[in-house]
């Protein structure tokens, strides 16, 4: 049970609820701000500069919000800062590597998988390559990029290439 009078990573003392940071059972004191906002923290990105000090916090499970927070905040600069044990950093990714397996979608919001054949919508450049990928082009065997689902990799022209998955449709 936790005894926390204040928010463990802001300090507030407003609504505060026991969160468990999964999948572990370990929780942290949450106030009613973070809790609504840790998900999805560039909503309200002013409130974590709070994470300035929770950072440092000894207690990992609050060390594996701060991570988590900043890793969704994309501010590699204080990740870079951040000083975990590896079985911690450990925890917080696993939580974040599944977050960024989400689907690759096309432009209707079909999920696209690795083997699929889509068709270009619109005429792409594509810089370094020197062409452009017209609209109506076929590409056949597509392939993920990993981490991103935004884009897949395919072949056009003969050369592979990162086309954006919103200019693409399923065949
Ligand atoms: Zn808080």
């Amino acid at each position: 049970m936790s005894t926390k009078t204040n928010c463990e990573l802001c300090g507030s003392e407003n609504n505060l609820t026991a969160y468990t940071v999964e999948p572990k059972d370990d929780t942290v004191t949450l106030c009613e701000t973070c809790l609504a906002s840790h998900e999805s923290p560039a909503d309200n990105e002013s409130h974590w500069h709070c994470l300035n000090d929770a950072m440092w916090s000894e207690v990992p499970a609050v060390q594996v919000m701060a991570y988590r927070i900043y890793s969704r905040l994309g501010n590699q600069e204080q990740l870079d800062m951040m000083y975990m044990e590896d079985e911690v950093k450990a925890w917080a990714e696993e939580v974040l590597a599944a977050e960024n397996a989400e689907p690759v979608r096309d432009a209707n919001g079909t999920i696209l998988k690795a083997g699929d054949s889509v068709t270009i919508i619109k005429d792409l450049v594509v810089k370094g390559a020197g062409f452009t990928a017209k609209q109506g082009t076929t590409v056949k065997n597509i392939k993920m990029v990993p981490n991103d689902p935004t884009h897949i990799q395919g072949k056009v022209n003969g050369s592979t290439i990162f086309i954006i998955s919103a200019f693409l449709k399923k065949l």
